[in-house]
């Protein structure tokens, strides 16, 4: 902060909050409770309304937690005069231009409110021992998913079905909820990269896309496998075995030092080899952490540099509308410059046909 001439810093992104102060929030998950930090040079503040400050106190413990009795500008009215803070930074990705023009007019007419971008963000990049053991766990716990799912995947079940299966295997299994909602994407669903679960009942014979994960203390866990109920068709194979090329070829590839941009070039070249287009169709992967996505992102443009301790995945898909697609992703992590892959589930095609 004071590199960046910032006297403080009003933090109000749910997963910086708790990075930086312990506090989980009103619920875990979602994130999107309640609750800022007001960090000086010498004072650490927790700003949160009367059903959290207990909660507050006990898990922010090197902070002092003041209530919100009415609404943030309200309560900062009442504690900056006499802080003698000229300027105040605040998170220019986050923060809703309401909650900052009322901001604005209770701070005293020298201060000023400067926008900042991805401090917290960068820092959260890089994981410490501890978190990177929450990830292992939050890994372990999808990977168990898979291997159950794969006991009960059969023709007639709904791709609803499915999701709720993945999900109640979590939770039991000790999961947090869940990192996001399951992905179950069938047949020609399968080409929409993003596709919500529907009453469609998986068939035999079809792609069938699957992407889901674990949270555990926060930290999300993320995975996708695609899978043929029998055998797969020679189109599958074919497409199935670029995808999984592409995606090895990244994961054995990629290096600290390297751009995002960079490492979606290795995957991106075997895919334009292979005939299936010049550009991704989606990004090659995203870093994770308390948020299910965040830095490093590892797209066409991407300059941001990897660096030991980020945890990432990487995740090419190929997809064909009327016929389906095929997504591989798994997590990895940068140790002394190299590539460890945390995620355990099989992904040959073999193991694929259930
Ligand atoms: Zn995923
Ligand atoms: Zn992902």
């Amino acid at each position: 902060m004071s590199n960046l001439g910032l006297d403080a810093m009003l933090i109000s992104q749910p997963e910086s909050r708790r990075y930086l102060s312990g506090f989980t929030g009103q619920d875990t998950p979602p994130l999107d409770s309640a609750g800022y930090l007001l960090i000086t040079a010498s004072k650490a503040l927790l700003l949160t309304d009367g059903r959290t400050v207990e909660q507050a106190e006990k898990e922010a413990a090197e902070y002092q937690v003041v209530r919100i009795d009415t609404r943030l500008p309200d309560t900062l009215a009442q504690i900056l005069p006499g802080m003698g803070l000229s300027r105040i930074a605040f998170e220019g990705n986050h923060l809703t231009i309401r909650l900052y023009e009322e901001v604005k007019a209770v701070v005293e007419p020298n201060t000023l409110l400067v926008p900042t971008y991805d401090l917290v963000d960068t820092m959260r990049a890089v994981k410490e021992p501890g978190e990177l053991e929450a990830l292992r766990d939050a890994v372990a716990l999808a990977d168990a998913a898979f291997a159950h799912l794969l006991g009960i995947a059969k023709p007639g079940v709904t791709e609803r079905e499915l999701a709720w299966e993945i999900e109640a295997f979590l939770r039991t299994d000790g999961s947090e909820g869940v990192a996001f909602n399951p992905i179950v994407a069938s047949g020609p669903n399968a080409s929409m990269p993003h596709h919500v679960p529907g009453d469609r009942p998986i068939q035999a014979g079809e792609p069938i896309i699957l992407d889901w994960g674990a949270r555990v203390k926060g930290y999300c866990s993320d995975i996708t496998r695609t899978v043929v109920i029998g055998e797969a068709d020679e189109q599958f194979k074919r497409l199935y075995s670029v995808v999984l090329e592409a995606q090895t070829r990244a994961e054995q590839r990629i290096r600290a030092g390297m751009t995002g941009a960079k490492a979606y070039s290795l995957a991106q070249k075997v895919m334009a080899a292979a005939g299936l287009g010049e550009e991704l169709a989606h990004s090659l992967g995203h870093g994770v952490g308390l948020a299910i996505h965040e830095k490093p992102y590892l797209r066409k443009t991407s300059e941001e540099v990897l660096e030991d301790g980020m945890v990432f995945s990487i995740e090419p898909g190929v997809y064909l509308p009327g016929w389906g697609g095929i997504r591989i992703e798994d997590l990895v992590t940068l140790r002394g410059g190299k590539p460890i892959v945390l995620t355990r589930s099989p992904k040959q095609l073999e193991a694929m046909e259930v």
